[in-house]
């Protein structure tokens, strides 16, 4: 029987209690007293006020399975095996505790002891500078040299803007041939889908200010990443994160209500993915607080709503449906996000009432995208004017994304500093009115239903971060 994502989180949070790591739950997707970030993308993310030196760890060791989401890899997603907007990090943290030796050595350990991957499968990067590493892979691991890759800064340099930073090592799976590109130089670090890149360990040496000098930290530390999902599609042996246990369930009903079967057409699929990708990562947002605005996350969960409710278009689905589907994800991350549960009903509703928004307007909406586009082929043109951008914002409700990625299709763009002016315009207009709605936005009534939805224990998000519950 193959192992569930949920016991093998669990298998690598006990891991690491067993190396002496206090075990903490994930922290909220939205950032605690850090303005350089939107939204939470990597285990390390809400621990860098320990890495900086700013306040005192709980432990200097540490192990998390945090809940991320990437933007930055949307286009990605459904089309790669492995990306995902959310998914979820497990880490183990060192502060200025153990370094570079014990973290590889416990990698390897926990790959092939207790996850029991084939050695030979095992692929590893280090930074091309990083002697150090090298000799602890090969000479201590026993990795031979063919399969330790030297990779630049781009791949194997970790920074996140400012802040802690430093080489990186990464271990791959190689999943075969058949999820190869071809090319002859084909090994971890090609995009293609043969080495997945699954544990990233961070040797966080650095600390890099406003100015973009890297000053060497007193005491380093270790920052390591896994992506779940892609350990669960290695461990499962399936071909995309998508059909992973967990992943799997929200997918079938993602293709129940379409109607729809899986793996018979590529562009289906690819929309049956997205949906089911958004779904998690817009329960799990709004399970933390996040409300669908113009901007900022708002903006970030009303654009994966509104992108996954035209895939639902696409696919031939005449109704809402989304928050039909939080059940699902639910049903299989519950138990790991308990908040998940708390506020269900809650949760629903803020994506039925979004979605709802946008029903009313989006086959209006897309039958006026396809007169422009239309128009523009007519003419020979490729940039839809900011103006019409900007009509199909305001009276459509399309994020500027959404069109944009439709014309992309069509090889085509927006004028967008036409589409800011626009904007600006309307910001000057709508300052007044403004004032009698809420930050999100929303009208306050609407505000007023839903707060009857989040029960008392809503009040921030330190009450969560007790200890592990897993
Ligand atoms: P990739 O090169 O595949 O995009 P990355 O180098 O950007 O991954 P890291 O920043 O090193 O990823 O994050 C640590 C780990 O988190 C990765 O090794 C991977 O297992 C996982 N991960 C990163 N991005 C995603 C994603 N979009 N979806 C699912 N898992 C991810
Ligand atoms: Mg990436
Ligand atoms: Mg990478
Ligand atoms: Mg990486």
């Amino acid at each position: 029987e193959k192992m569930s994502l949920n016991e093998i989180r669990k298998k690598f949070l006990d891991f690491f209690k067993s190396k002496g790591h206090y075990v903490k739950s994930s922290y909220s997707l939205v950032p605690q007293n850090d303005k350089s970030l939107l939204l939470i993308n990597a285990g390390m993310a809400p621990l860098k006020p320990y890495f900086m030196g700013i306040e005192t760890p709980p432990s200097t060791r540490m192990a998390t399975c945090q809940k991320c989401i990437r933007t930055g890899d949307i286009e990605n997603v459904g089309k790669t095996a492995r990306h995902a907007t959310f998914f979820e990090m497990l880490g183990n943290f060192s502060f200025g505790d153990y370094f570079k030796e014990e973290s590889i050595t416990w990698g390897w350990e926990f790959c092939t002891e207790h996850l029991k991957m084939p050695v030979e499968k095992l692929w590893v990067s280090i930074y091309e500078e990083d002697d150090e590493a090298f000799e602890i892979w090969n000479k201590k691991i026993g990795v031979p040299e063919e399969k330790i890759v030297r990779l630049g800064k781009e791949d194997n340099f970790w920074e996140i803007g400012t802040g802690p930073c430093g080489p990186c090592s990464e271990i791959y799976f190689d999943r075969g041939e058949e999820y190869g590109c071809g090319s002859e130089d084909c090994k971890p670090g090609c995009d293609c889908d043969r080495y997945v890149e699954f544990w990233n360990h961070v040797f966080t040496q650095f600390d890099k200010d406003e100015n973009g000098i890297c000053h060497p930290l007193p005491k380093p530390n270790i920052d390591t990443g896994m992506g779940l999902e892609r350990v669960a599609c290695i461990i499962q042996n399936v071909d995309s994160i998508f059909e992973i246990d967990t992943i799997k369930h929200i997918l079938n009903g993602v293709v129940k209500i379409a109607n729809k079967k899986y793996g018979i057409s590529e562009k289906d699929d690819i929309s049956i993915r997205i949906i089911t990708d958004h779904i998690r990562a817009v329960t799990f947002m709004v399970g933390d607080g996040i409300l669908p605005s113009n901007e900022g996350r708002g903006y970030v969960l009303r654009r994966l709503l509104r992108r996954a409710a035209r895939h639902g278009k696409l696919l031939g689905i005449e109704s809402s449906f989304l928050n039909e589907l939080v059940d699902r994800v639910i049903e299989v991350s519950g138990e790991a996000y308990p908040e998940l549960i708390e506020r269900r009903d809650y949760i629903k509703k803020v994506i039925a009432i979004e979605e709802e928004r946008f029903q009313q307007t989006i086959d209006q909406g897309m039958e006026i995208l396809r007169e422009f586009i239309q128009k523009l082929k007519e003419n020979n043109e490729e940039t839809l004017s900011g103006e019409n951008a900007f009509k199909l914002y305001d009276t459509y409700g399309f994020p500027l994304d959404l069109t944009k990625e439709i014309l992309e299709e069509e090889n085509m763009k927006v004028d967008e500093k036409a589409f800011n002016e626009e904007m600006e315009k309307q910001r000057e207009r709508a300052r007044s009115a403004r004032e009698e709605l809420n930050e999100a936005g929303w009208e306050s009534d609407e505000l007023f239903d839903l707060s009857e939805g989040i029960n008392s224990k809503f009040v921030g998000y330190d009450e969560y971060e007790t200890e592990s519950k897993i």
